[in-house]
């Protein structure tokens, strides 16, 4: 195991998902500690500003299409740094083990024998909602909660959506804002009730946060609209406290008229 200590080390950190504040104690010490930070696409200006001047920073983001071949080009530059005797910090947006390969690439580093260590980050997936004042479980809401890629959502996909619409009670969808109304879609075909709670919220946890609430059967009907990028979709009876619980000043918060009219109707139902 890597105890020589001619070699250096590396650090798949997460950077969470936007808030700097919301980067951990030990991202900021590693931050701090490290020859080059080696930073995804998805990494906040913000959080990227808190990296010492003197620490080389490269951006290592992978652009669409050539994704196979930067991946294992970065894994490569990575252990060869790390090789020379340099402490490389691999940051990456929200939790390095959350859709962002983190796993393959301690993989390599397992590998090749370089030493490494995990640090975890908040992930967009509970903390992008928890922004919105949408919480992922609920007592007598939703007990269960399920994290999926919305990007094969065109097509054939892994995801298993008309079960998602059955078994999960809160959905969170990463990846997926391009696809939101295929996603609702599938799901409403799957068995979700059409006036299901659905929200995007985009840039969660920055000034440019903005949320748009909606119903799974609106959104199949193009409702939503345009959903800017980075975006994380959650579906469930739970988005409905949104409205409620939202506590960060979210710039343009935003309801389809659909979705008021049933939020209405929910109340004059309990009163
Ligand atoms: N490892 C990351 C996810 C990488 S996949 C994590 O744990 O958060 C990239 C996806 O994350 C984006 O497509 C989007 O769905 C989501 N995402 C990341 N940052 C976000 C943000 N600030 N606001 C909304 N979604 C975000």
């Amino acid at each position: 195991m890597g105890r020589r200590r001619a070699k250096g080390k590396v650090y798949l950190v997460g950077a969470g998902p936007g808030d700097p504040k919301l980067l951990t104690l030990r991202a900021l010490e590693v931050l701090k500690g490290a020859d080059l930070v080696i930073y995804d696409r998805l990494v906040d200006r913000a959080v990227l500003d808190m990296i010492p001047a003197g620490v080389e920073k490269r951006y290592g983001g992978k652009e669409r299409g050539s994704g196979e071949a930067r991946q294992s080009e970065l894994n490569e530059i990575t252990i060869r740094e790390a090789e020379a005797g340099k402490e490389v910090v691999r940051l990456k947006g929200g939790d390095p083990f959350v859709f962002s390969r983190g796993g393959e690439e301690a993989e390599a580093l397992r590998e090749r024998g370089v030493e490494f260590e995990v640090v975890p980050g908040i992930t967009s997936a509970l903390g992008v909602p928890a922004y919105a004042g949408i919480p992922a479980t609920q007592r007598d809401m939703a007990s269960t909660v399920t994290i999926v890629t919305g990007q094969e959502a065109g097509g054939k996909s892994s995801v298993r959506w008309a079960r998602l619409a059955k078994e999960t009670d809160t959905l969170i969808v990463l990846m997926g804002a391009t696809r939101a109304r295929e996603i609702a879609a599938r799901l409403l075909r799957g068995g979700s009730p059409p006036d299901t709670p659905m929200a995007a919220i985009e840039r969660g946890t920055t000034r440019r946060q903005r949320t748009l609430l909606t119903t799974v059967g609106e959104a199949a009907d193009g409702e939503l609209g345009e959903v800017g990028t980075p975006s994380v979709l959650v579906v469930g009876r739970t988005v409905a406290l949104a409205s409620k619980l939202g506590w960060w000043p979210d710039g343009k918060a935003r309801m389809s008229p659909g979705y008021s009219s049933r939020q209405k109707r929910a109340r004059r139902g309990t009163s």
